[in-house]
């Protein structure tokens, strides 16, 4: 059966990016339909720790961290914006993010950080071991000092993608749930919509924001987009008075304190597994790592554990644009470790050239979705 209604975009994927760029389309007045074959939110999107690490994870000055950056920004507003339309509270707070030095060599690593940071007129600063001691002291004395971002916040991210998508129904979405897009909908060299396992849907605009399952739909229109997973394993504890104030992050270890002392210590990473079962070594390293520290995270509650498929790409950057022949299709994926920080952003450009306006002070062009159009997989190969 083809439906006639018609959207002014259809968006295949009900993960934190898809449900940004209805939350954001819809604000602007446009009809959007989100889809999605599970649940919203149930993939990499549930499994985030919701680090809004713009300064901690990336110390380079360019486009990616002006990104970064521009997206960290949305997120009082946003936190205020979807609490008024769903009575959500996404759980943004900033209380810091505290990266230690363990070795010598990450004390100059962390110090030429700080410097670079203060080169972009960044706040970041250096402090002792006390210092760190003073501020959190549940925290090990084995360290060597850290570097205390104030402005890396963080939020709720399983909240925060179901957020956007009631926030998009609120003014005006619809939405699908168990439904799978099976091929996009080609006429006369144009996309005219998508064909899901329940019906044909029409719309002179489709966005493609799923995740690491992307490329298989734009094979289709011969778009080599490649986007792989790396399985992230976390688990969460539970404490009667919090432990630590500030989130702490290390080499392949981090803990995020929560509301009600609730901590979320991740994360694993291991490339190109599709399955999302959590391996006892896994959360043992997670454990090791998280004891040295903070010890006393032995004495807490054990709560649950769970894993997430990351969307990475050949050079970790997502792609972000327009098909240059099949106007009107969009890709929005491959947003890697930072998608719930990249969300915001992600959903106003889209959002943009729906409106035909461009970011003038943001360059999109490293996202270009056609920069891998003429890498032979074989040839580059993915990542081992
Ligand atoms: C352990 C872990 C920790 C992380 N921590 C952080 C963090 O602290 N901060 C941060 O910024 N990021 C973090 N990330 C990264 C972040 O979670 C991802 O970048 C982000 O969730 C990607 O969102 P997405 O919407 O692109 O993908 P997904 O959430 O995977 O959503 C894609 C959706 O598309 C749907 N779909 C796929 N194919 C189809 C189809 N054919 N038809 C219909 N629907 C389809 C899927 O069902 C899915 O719901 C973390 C990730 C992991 C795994």
């Amino acid at each position: 059966m083809t439906k006639s209604k018609f959207w002014d975009a259809i968006i295949v994927g009900g993960g934190v990016i898809g449900s940004s760029i209805a939350y954001y389309m819809s604000a602007r007045g446009m009809k959007v339909v989100l889809i999605d074959r599970d649940r919203f939110g149930q993939q990499a999107s549930i499994a985030a720790a919701g680090m809004l690490a713009a300064q901690a994870e990336i110390n380079e000055a360019g486009p990616f961290f002006d990104l970064a950056r521009t997206s960290r920004a949305l997120f009082p507003p946003l936190a205020r914006d979807l609490q008024a339309l769903t009575g959500m509270d996404i759980g943004f707070t900033r209380k810091g993010l505290l990266r230690v030095g363990i070795t010598s060599a990450d004390v100059e690593a962390l110090q030429q950080t700080i410097a670079f940071q203060h080169s972009v007129g960044e706040q970041a600063e250096w402090l002792s071991t006390e210092q760190v001691i003073q501020r959190e002291p549940e925290i090990s004395r084995e360290l060597r000092g850290a570097m205390l971002v104030e402005g890396d916040g963080q939020v709720d991210a399983p909240v925060l993608s179901i957020a956007y998508a009631k926030a998009a129904v609120a003014l005006g979405a619809d939405i699908k749930e168990f439904t799978e897009v099976r091929s996009l909908l080609i006429e006369h060299g144009r996309i005219a919509g998508v064909i899901t396992s329940e019906e044909v849907l029409r719309s002179d605009r489709v966005i493609i924001a799923s995740g690491i399952w992307s490329g298989a739909l734009l094979e289709q229109v011969r778009l080599n987009c490649p986007i792989y997973p790396v399985k992230g394993e976390c688990f969460s504890v539970l404490t009667d008075k919090p432990l630590i104030s500030s989130t702490i992050f290390s080499h392949g270890c981090y803990l995020v304190p929560k509301k009600g002392g609730r901590i979320i210590v991740g994360a694993t990473s291991k490339l190109h597994s599709y399955d999302r079962k959590v391996t006892l070594g896994g959360i043992s390293t997670l454990l090791e790592a998280a004891k040295k520290l903070v010890p006393s995270i032995v004495n807490a509650e054990w709560e649950k554990a769970w894993s997430g498929l990351r969307p990475q790409t050949l050079d970790g950057l997502p792609y972000l644009g327009e098909h240059e022949t099949y106007k009107g299709l969009y890709v929005a994926a491959g947003h890697y470790r930072n998608g719930i920080l990249l969300s915001p952003i992600t959903g106003k450009c889209v959002a943009d050239w729906a409106e035909g306006k461009s970011k003038k002070h943001l360059s999109l062009e490293p996202y270009r979705i056609h920069r891998h159009q003429h890498i032979s997989q074989e040839k580059v190969g993915f990542p081992t």
